[in-house]
């Protein structure tokens, strides 16, 4: 078996190995080619020093930023790649960050201190597989599990314990044994693990095809990061809670708001899931969606065109389209005529251009002044009550109507 190399990763690869020097392709790009999934980055190992990669490479753009740790990235066109010297790594006095990393001569050097068996093989055209760790075997059985002792390989380095659970979830995997059972020993750890990183490999394992499974086998370890979810399990609604996840669609927002919709009993929900994703450090828009969706959950779509058009008013096509796809997941099975109707009844609103907001109005503030409103809060006031007119369907976006309309009400209401 061969794995499919773009042009540009080849030519990176004959230039060190015409200059002398070992180069493969490693780590995620040789195990998403074995799986048949094209890489979405390639990086390359070789036994040059950092500097015999920049000679190597003279005359094309090169960023140096990793060059302590060893990695040069290579642009060959516009085509970045990471070339990175075979190394080991120091020790871990904080979990996370090695003290310092050396480099070696070796590639299996290198290859055992990657975390995974799946992530720790390498390829070459010339050389073929190198696979010192039975990666492939792993990974055609739809294993995750540790190069080297588990709970050492943990120790060292915290997040590698959420990688396997993302690598599981993503891949629909099952992790080994021995590596779960360090997982579970190793657990409190994650504690010293920068939110940031925590939250980008949470994205990942929630997105994941697995990830239902991942979750309910690792509750344990989820409750570390976000400890308010381990009261669900004690009201008995973590299991229902990880089916829902898994009956939506793969979007962070709408699987973050169905795990966090029942962190606290309190009046707010939302407010408690804007808490929560603060604390994991996740950006502001996201917090704001899924703390929306959260707080909305629970109130009614009807399918009908004026409750539909005030939810869009409400909250916006987006928002509304991923509440439905959230009330859909967390009705198990349930009929879901209703809310399939009130998605047609949506394409129809939109596919119209019906009015449900203020600038899809025929008449602006402009034009209410123009006939002889005075201007101040009465403008705004009209405006609204004549979007809620037409949202109500009680008279048409049509400027003659709505203007004689608002006339009728400035005279009655403000004069
Ligand atoms: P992805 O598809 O998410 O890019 P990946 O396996 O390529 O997956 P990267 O984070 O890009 O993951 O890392 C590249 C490689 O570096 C991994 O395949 C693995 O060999 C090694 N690696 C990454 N993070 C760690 C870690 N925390 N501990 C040990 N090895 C790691
Ligand atoms: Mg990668």
């Amino acid at each position: 078996m061969n794995i499919e190399l773009p042009d540009y990763v080849k030519t990176a690869l004959t230039k060190l190995a015409r200059n002398g020097y070992e180069a493969y392709i490693v780590g995620g790009s040789v195990r998403d080619g074995i799986l048949g999934k094209s890489a979405h980055d390639w990086d390359i190992c070789t036994n040059a020093l950092p500097g015999e990669v920049l000679s190597c490479f003279k005359g094309l753009k090169v960023v140096e930023t990793g060059v302590k740790h060893g990695t040069v990235t290579v642009f060959i066109g516009r085509s970045p790649v990471e070339i990175t010297t075979f190394r080991v790594e120091g020790e871990y006095s904080d979990n996370r960050h090695p003290d310092k990393v050396e480099f070696v001569g070796s590639l299996k050097a290198d290859l055992s201190r990657r975390d995974f068996t799946i992530n720790a093989m390498a390829y070459s055209p010339q050389s073929g597989f190198v696979d010192y760790f039975g990666g492939r075997e792993d990974l055609l059985a739809g294993i995750i599990r540790c190069v080297g002792d588990a709970r050492q390989r943990f120790q060292e380095d915290a997040l590698r314990i959420l990688r396997a659970l993302r690598f599981a979830s993503v891949f629909n995997f099952s992790i080994a044994r021995e590596t779960s059972a360090a997982i579970f020993s190793e657990k409190e750890r994650l504690k010293t693990i920068p939110a940031e990183r925590i939250m980008a490999e949470m994205k990942m394992l929630l997105c994941g095809t697995g990830a239902h499974t991942v979750l309910r086998e690792h509750s344990g370890v989820i409750f570390v990061i976000i400890p308010r979810l381990r009261s669900l399990r004690e009201r008995g609604i973590w299991e229902r809670t990880l089916k829902s996840i898994s009956a939506a669609p793969a979007d962070i927002q709408i699987r973050l708001a169905i795990l966090l919709s029942h962190i606290s009993d309190c009046k707010n929900p939302g407010r408690a899931a804007a808490e929560a994703l603060r604390t994991l450090r996740y950006d502001n828009e996201t917090i704001k969606t899924v703390s929306k969706l959260v707080s909305y959950r629970d109130c009614g779509i009807n399918p009908d065109r004026i409750c539909i058009k005030r939810w869009l008013n409400k909250a916006g096509e987006d928002i509304l389209r991923k509440l439905i796809a959230l009330k859909r997941a967390v009705m198990h099975g349930g009929s879901g005529e209703d809310i399939d109707r009130a998605e047609r009844i949506l394409d129809e609103i939109l596919r119209e251009g019906l009015c449900f907001r203020l600038e899809q109005l025929s008449v602006n503030g402009d034009d209410l002044i123009k006939s002889g409103v005075s201007e101040g809060p009465a403008v705004g006031h009209i405006l609204n009550s004549l979007l809620d007119m037409v949202i109500n369907e009680d008279i048409e976006n049509h400027r003659v109507k709505l203007l004689e309309k608002a006339m009728e009400l400035y005279k009655s209401k403000y004069k």
